[in-house]
């Protein structure tokens, strides 16, 4: 699947940087409180970290549209909800996140592409 992050650009950790540090480490939907950079995670189980993780979403789910009414920041389990298109049961912000969903998420910054493929 390599190919795909073709459709990223070059700069695109710096936009999903961008659009984090805007959204103050929250997600945007469910409001959760994520890592922030230089943020002491080792009381955290791998999981959890994973789960804590503030992603950048594509509303259109283009990785090549880069604007940024385009962009939002989602906690894992809310990223993971717009991705199954809300038929799931996953509450997104409530309770602890489930290593399911930890293990779908990534600490990668291209986060659609893999959420996608659930
Ligand atoms: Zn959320
Ligand atoms: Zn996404």
């Amino acid at each position: 699947m390599k190919f795909k992050y073709l459709l990223y650009p070059d700069n695109w950790s710096e936009i999903a940087a961008e659009v984090k540090q805007e959204a103050l480490w929250r997600c945007q939907k469910c409001g959760l409180k994520c890592i922030a950079p230089g943020e002491n995670t080792s009381h955290l189980t791998r999981s959890e970290r994973m789960a804590y993780t503030l992603q950048v979403h594509h509303w259109n789910r283009n990785p090549a549209d880069n604007r940024k009414s385009n962009l939002v920041a989602l906690c894992s389990a809310c990223h993971l909800f717009y991705h199954q298109g809300g038929k799931s049961n996953v509450s997104p912000g409530l309770g602890k996140p489930s290593l399911r969903l930890a293990t779908l998420t990534t600490k990668m910054d291209n986060p659609c592409i893999l959420a996608a493929r659930s």
